[in-house]
Parts: C-alpha cells; structure tokens; sequence
C-alpha cells in the first residue's frame, strides 16, 4: 500500500453540514443516508478508517464556510448547508469546524501540523523522511492522521487583519474564494453565470487580505479564482502559491480548470498542483447535471485520466516536483461522481500504476504521492 497525502478535504463540512462521524466506516455512513440526497451531496467516499486503510499519511483539511448576503434567512437547502447570509456567522462556523479537527486531535485521531518540528515529528513515526521501504501507512502504526488547516474561501476573515486569529489558531494556508462572488475575490463562475462574474477580480478587502496574508507568511490557494483574480493575486502576492484542488483546462473544458499557463506560472514559483477527482474536472463534460452543472459520465473516467492531468502539469512544468494529489472526494461529490475505480478514498493511490505506465518511476511517483506536497508545508510552516 502506498503512502500518499491529500492536498484538499472537506473533512470538518461533511461532519458538520452533512452529519458525517467520520471515525465511522464509509459504509455505515452511506447506510445512514437516504438515496434522495445522493444528487446534491454524493455518496459518502472519505471516513478516517477508510483513510488508515487507504495509506494516506496527511491532508489538507479545509475550513468551509461561504458568506451568501442574499440568501433567505433560514432556508439553507442541501447545497446551501455551509452558507450564511453574513460573515460573522460565517466565522463562527468555521470556528466550529476547526474545532471538530482539535476534539479529533485530543483522542489522537489527527495532528494539526503547525510548524516544522510538529512536521519532523510526525516524518518520525511514520518514516517520510526515510524512503518509500520506510514509509509507513496510517494503519500500520496507530499514528494520526497528520492535518494542515486550509481556509477554503476566506469569507470567515470578517476583516482582513483578522487573519492573524486564524493563524495562531493554527490555519497555514487560505483561499480567497468558492465559486461566485467572496468579499475577497470573483471565484470561478458557475456555466450560467453573467459575463461580469467570469471577469471579476480581487476587491480592495482581498488585496488588503494578502498583504497581510504576506505578513504571517500564510500559503496562498489558487485554486477557485476566476483567471483574472487568480493572475492579480500571483501578481500581488510574493508568499509561497499553490492550487490545492485543480486540473489542466487543455484536457477537461471549464473555467473551473487552471490554463496551461497558469500552470506553468505556479509551478515557476515552486508551487504545488493538486489533482482533483470530480469527473467533470478529468474530462470535457456537458451541462447535463440535475442543476444544470456540468457531468461527464463516469463509465468515461478512470484513474488513468487523473494520470494524465499530473503528466500535464509534469510537462508543462518540465519537472515532477509541482504535480500531486488533492481529490476533494466528498467536496460535494462522491463516487458516483469520480473515476468508476475509485469506489473509496482508500483506490486512490492505484494511480501510481498508470504513472507507472507512462513512464513515471520511484521517486517521482512517491513525490506525486506525498513529497511535494509534503515539501511544500515545509516552505510554508515556521520553525
Ligand atoms: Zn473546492
């Protein structure tokens, strides 16, 4: 079984917006929810057990909470079960979620990694320094689950000299949006959205927002930005960038998707690519979904497209050391959703055998897996 890290997962929304228990089984949690909610929410694919028996060492666990000024009060419908109609309750929320990540920690479930020694420490007991022979999975040694703290749209920042807070709360990277408009950012439009959505940029807040972001030395996730608030951040921003959960736009059509030269800009600024799973990010779908959201069917999609997403970023980058993994599984999605071998998060690291296939070998495939990333939190964490 491979080692491998996650760079992007919903784990706090899905226990507390979805009521997931995600000490449970991954089949208990789909025993207890009924098929009508599958089309909004998916099919439950992520549980800490099913991360132990999947080989996954550490991931990025999100803080996910929008702010959505016009939504009816008190009407949160299955999609809407993270919004909140201002930021301080947004805050709030989030508040929340991290501290579902700290009672996890407290019964040694997970490790909140916030700087290099906790890094080093938890490299210790599971043999990430020490060679692929050496790594040892989660379920191998009763070890946590190493997690670093990702703000998925910084809506719950109510001002932006308030992410100092969150910092020393122990969140190490932040997005500046979700999909529409953040008080931050234009985020990436939805397939209807009006032509003026598609262009926005940063707002004067968000612009604020990064340079005190630049202050505490914060990672920036670019993953979600529309491409002219995504070219104004890297623009504006000298701190460490990644995309925590983006594919190529050249081989899945969406705005969703980062450009090949997007790519190439993140990667030139030693930044890290994570691949997500949702078939319509793998492959050109069509806007056949029940909201009129994009689909792709998912007979069409295995891991070998996901391969061929970090090959991409591979070549344009001219390097293996900017490709990784960042599958969003239960990030409003499920299996039913994702490559048809990908039944629970513990298939993922099977893509090592398609890498394989395309000529990727030893220490580039365990980078993919888990070292870029992992060398990443090292840049971004202080001693
Ligand atoms: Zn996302």
């Amino acid at each position: 079984m491979a080692t491998w890290i996650d760079g992007h997962l919903d784990l706090a929304m899905n226990a507390l917006s979805y009521g997931r228990d995600l000490l449970q089984e991954v089949a208990l949690l789909r025993g207890r929810e009924p098929a009508e909610l599958a089309p909004a929410r998916g099919i439950a694919t992520v549980s800490l057990p099913e991360m132990r028996r999947g080989g996954v060492a550490a991931c990025a666990a999100t803080l996910f909470a929008r702010t959505k000024p016009g939504m009816p009060a008190g009407l949160a419908t299955e999609k809407t079960l993270f919004d909140w109609p201002s930021q301080t309750m947004t805050h709030a929320a989030a508040a929340g979620q991290l501290a579902y990540y700290r009672v996890l920690e407290g019964l040694g479930q997970m490790k909140i990694l916030t700087n290099r020694r906790e890094m080093q420490a938890l490299a210790k007991v599971r043999g990430l320094n020490a060679g692929a022979q050496n790594v040892r999975a989660l379920g191998e040694a009763d070890t946590p689950l190493g997690i670093v703290v990702l703000m998925e749209g910084a809506d719950p920042i109510v001002q932006p000299p308030e992410v100092r807070l969150w910092w020393e709360r122990g969140v190490r990277m932040v997005g500046l949006a979700h999909f529409g408009p953040s008080a931050y950012a234009q985020g990436t439009p939805s397939r209807s959205a009006p032509v003026e959505e598609r262009e926005g940029g940063l707002t004067g807040k968000g612009r604020e927002l990064l340079a005190e972001m630049a202050k505490l030395g914060m990672g920036l996730d670019l993953t979600h930005l529309t491409d002219r608030s995504l070219f104004e951040a890297m623009d504006l921003y000298g701190g460490l960038v990644c995309a925590t959960h983006s594919n190529c736009r050249s081989l899945a059509a969406g705005y969703r998707q980062i450009t090949d030269e997007q790519v190439r800009r993140i990667a030139q600024r030693g930044g890290v690519i994570g691949v997500a799973l949702h078939n319509a990010m793998l492959i050109s779908a069509t806007g056949n979904g029940p909201g009129g959201e994009w689909e792709a069917p998912r007979e069409a999609v295995s891991l070998e497209q996901a391969a061929m997403h970090v090959d991409q970023i591979c070549q344009l980058s001219g390097s293996a050391k900017h490709a990784a993994m960042g599958t969003d599984l239960d990030g409003g999605f499920g299996c039913e959703r994702a490559p048809w071998d990908v039944q629970t998060i513990a298939d993922v690291p099977r893509i090592a055998e398609w890498l394989e296939k395309r000529g990727y070998k030893g220490a580039d495939i365990e980078g993919i897996l888990w070292g870029n990333w992992w060398g990443f939190w090292e840049r971004v964490m202080p001693e």
